[in-house]
């Protein structure tokens, strides 16, 4: 008997039957956007269907010009498209998946000046005000959605998803906030629906019933005048009627100020909201956002909440995720944590999306582990995420590896990050190189710092340099005093911490601890054990804290937040004269920087650091003298590189065969993050 039953069970919907209720959801990956690379698209969704997924959903792709999200993003318009696509399609059927493409028209969320929207009204994170479209434009908008649909179908698509929440055109129609037309496509709920049901209908007759649609309702915007859920539910039931298959969950819009996937956002956070739209229809509802782990999607599902799940990142964290389930071997799936570093943020950046915790993701057919044909003896040295990323891919491959680490656990810095409120995730990640190192046996060493003496002579062919880093000191006067403590005392809960503080350094590390210092909730020394399924903070706080309200009839299910009291009073200083978190990760950082104001923290740019003594933290300030009575200075001020072994190692091994490389923060301690490192590691091992 599965502990999955309901997530590994079929499901059939119209003339359309599914094998389990994983549905792989729409994420764009930068891959959609260029004719050459369909194949390692292909590539990308084919190994996920090789995991079991039941159903996929391409990243948005535009049924017309005046709907792509930047100049030159992918259409669906014409018979190049339709040929290209068939790579994508052959990749998926080949291996028995399911596939339908996404149509998405970005609106007002267009970056260029062409765009358009129901009225002409500027989204807050746009530079571009759209043009409102005329109601002839409308119509020809809703043929170029049937138009994309049908030739969806002719390149092979299972089905389309029509995009309807996060703010993308369909939904500036459907909420009051941005639709102030007069005309059949605005005012009252009737008229708003007008332009999804529309095209719904008509793709449904262009295409026929065997033709999988999807509508993604948007389910609760999050943002002011956002539509109210009576709106909501009508439009749920509408859909229902024009002919959707399935309706799928999408949560807030992209300008919404409340967090919906970064890690701090409770897992299954929404799933109520689901339950809410899966109670008027009958046809199958999909649940989404920070669903990352077999149990949190059975519990979702045992609860009849929904009936299927969505994942997006899960998926690219592990393409295994299904099989992974089925098979019992939850305890190798590596978890999403939710960092947005490599895949959203990426998106952003208009970088190709990919995930911190497998570097393979999008890089099917590059990143390969082939199994080598000459297994070396190697050692690697140091368990954070570089030296595990190293040793595990290593031993994969076939290699005899040795792990050898100075502390009593794996894990290095992460240990610190996982202690963070809000980012208990990151124990997940531990866990998973915990599960590999058994699987692929690596021998692990533990409580063994390394001296270049014990390697020399010691049988190796391969060390694998990945000390990691250890903190700056910056020379300050009176840096030694012992009000004074650095960010391992504070987060390995060595120290005991008065009730105000200065923390010298807002990077990612100075966010953490003072996120830390005025914590919410217990913090998590160990990590969640398979089978949890909640994260630590109740989701009844985290609504308060924001102000989210499910059942309220309140336009955008927005309503006044609450926030708890501060443990303790934080200053969270730095030099630059830029605004603090500036330099946050994009999708991620605004969240940290809220949470911060929420509970009072001083954010302080442009500070001198004179000295620390018993008064306190004595700063210039604008040519002014101030000090700051704290009772402690807590110094997050970045990081420097261990490479004392290496340098040691090179210098001593020069004249042997030994093959020393060196990797992670111990090679470059600048810009580090653990993307960086895993990949590097990956990289490395993938070539030894
Ligand atoms: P480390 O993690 O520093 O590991 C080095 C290991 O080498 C250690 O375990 C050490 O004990 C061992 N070692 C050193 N010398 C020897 C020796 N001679 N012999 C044996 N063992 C030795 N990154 C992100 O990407 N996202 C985040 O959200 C994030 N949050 C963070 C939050 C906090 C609080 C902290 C502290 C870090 C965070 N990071 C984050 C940074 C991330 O953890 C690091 O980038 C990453 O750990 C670097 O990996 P590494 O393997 O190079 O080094
Ligand atoms: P960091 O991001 O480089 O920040 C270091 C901070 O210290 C800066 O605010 C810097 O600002 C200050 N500083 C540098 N030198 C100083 C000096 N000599 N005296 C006083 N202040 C000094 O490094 P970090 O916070 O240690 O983080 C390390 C890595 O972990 C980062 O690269 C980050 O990517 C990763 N991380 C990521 C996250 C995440 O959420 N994605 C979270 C935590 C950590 P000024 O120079 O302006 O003073
Ligand atoms: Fe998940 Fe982070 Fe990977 Fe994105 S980069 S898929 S959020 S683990």
């Amino acid at each position: 008997m599965s502990q999955y039953p309901h997530l590994l069970s079929p499901i059939t919907s119209g003339n359309v039957t599914l094998n389990n209720r994983a549905v792989m959801g729409s994420m764009h990956t930068g891959l959609e956007d260029r004719l050459w690379h369909r194949k390692k698209w292909g590539a990308y969704f084919a190994r996920r269907v090789e995991g079991g997924v039941g159903l996929i959903i391409t990243g948005g792709i535009n049924p017309n010009r005046r709907a792509w999200f930047y100049p030159f993003s992918s259409t669906m318009t014409n018979v190049i498209d339709v040929l290209s696509h068939r790579i994508v399609t052959r990749a998926v059927h080949e291996k028995g998946g399911k596939i339908c493409m996404q149509l998405l028209h970005a609106g007002r969320y267009s970056y260029h000046p062409l765009s358009q929207s129901a009225s002409s009204i500027k989204s807050p994170i746009n530079p571009f005000k759209p043009r409102a479209m005329s109601t002839r434009q409308v119509k020809r908008t809703i043929k170029d959605f049937v138009n994309a649909a049908k030739l969806a179908q002719k390149a092979g698509y299972d089905g389309v998803e029509i995009m309807g929440s996060e703010g993308y055109l369909i939904n500036q129609f459907t909420s009051p906030r941005t639709n102030k037309r007069t005309d059949e496509y605005g005012g009252s709920n009737e008229n708003r629906m007008r332009f999804p049901l529309e095209i719904i209908e008509q793709v449904r007759k262009a295409c026929g019933d065997d033709f999988i649609i999807i509508y993604r309702l948007s389910m609760l915007e999050l943002v002011g005048e956002g539509s109210p859920q009576d709106d909501i539910l009508e439009l749920a039931k509408a859909s229902e009627r024009a002919g959707v298959d399935l309706i799928n969950t999408g949560i807030g819009w992209h300008e919404s100020r409340i967090p919906t996937i970064v890690t701090s956002v409770p897992r299954a956070a929404f799933a109520d909201v689901t339950k809410k739209v899966k109670d008027v229809v009958t046809v199958p509802v999909i649940a989404s956002n920070r669903i990352n782990t077999p149990e949190v999607a059975e519990d979702i599902l045992s609860q009849g909440k929904a009936d299927l799940v969505s994942m997006a990142r899960p998926m690219l964290a592990d393409p295994d995720f299904v099989l992974k389930a089925k098979e019992g071997r939850r305890d190798e799936l590596n978890v999403c944590i939710a960092c947005n570093q490599a895949c959203l943020d990426h998106t952003f950046q208009m970088k190709r999306t990919t995930c911190l915790v497998n570097p393979q993701a999008c890089y099917e057919t590059e990143l390969v582990y082939v199994k080598t044909a000459k297994a070396k003896k190697i050692a690697v040295i140091g368990a954070g995420p570089a030296g595990l990323s190293c040793a595990t891919v290593a031993a994969e491959r076939g290699h005899d590896v040795t792990l050898f680490d100075a502390s009593d656990r794996i894990g290095g810095q992460f240990n610190m990050a996982a202690r963070v409120p809000g980012k208990e995730e990151f124990w997940e990640t531990i866990k998973y190189y915990d599960s590999m190192l058994k699987k692929y046996s690596v021998t692990l060493r533990l409580n063994e710092r390394v001296s270049a003496d014990d390697l020399i002579g010691a049988g190796f062919d391969v060390v694998v340099v990945a000390t990691g880093v250890t903190p700056r000191t910056p020379g300050i006067l009176g840096v030694d005093h012992p009000k004074v403590l650095s960010y391992i005392d504070v987060l390995r809960g060595h120290a005991e911490v008065g009730q105000s503080v200065a923390v010298i350094g807002a990077g990612g590390i100075g966010f953490d601890v003072s996120e830390f210092l005025v914590q919410r909730y217990e913090t998590r020394f160990e990590p969640m054990q398979i089978g949890e399924i909640t994260t630590p903070e109740p989701l009844d706080e985290w609504k308060t804290e924001w102000g989210v309200d499910f059942d309220t009839l309140e336009a955008g299910g927005m309503v006044a937040s609450d926030v708890k009291a501060p443990a303790r009073k934080v200053y969270l200083m730095q030099r630059k004269d830029s605004r603090v978190g500036k330099n946050l990760g994009k999708t991620s950082g605004w969240v940290h920087v809220a949470m911060m104001r929420k509970k009072d923290v001083q954010m302080v740019n442009c500070c001198q650091y004179d000295k620390i003594d018993d008064d306190g933290l004595h700063i210039t300030r604008d040519g002014k003298s101030q000090i700051l009575d704290v009772d402690n200075v807590i110094i997050c001020a970045g990081q420097v590189s261990e490479r004392s072994l290496f340098d040691a190692l090179t210098d001593s091994a020069k004249d042997s065969a030994l093959d020393v490389h060196l990797i992670g923060g111990a090679e470059l301690a600048a810009e580090l993050d653990a993307k960086r490192a895993i990949r590097q590691g990956a990289e490395l091992a993938s070539t030894l």
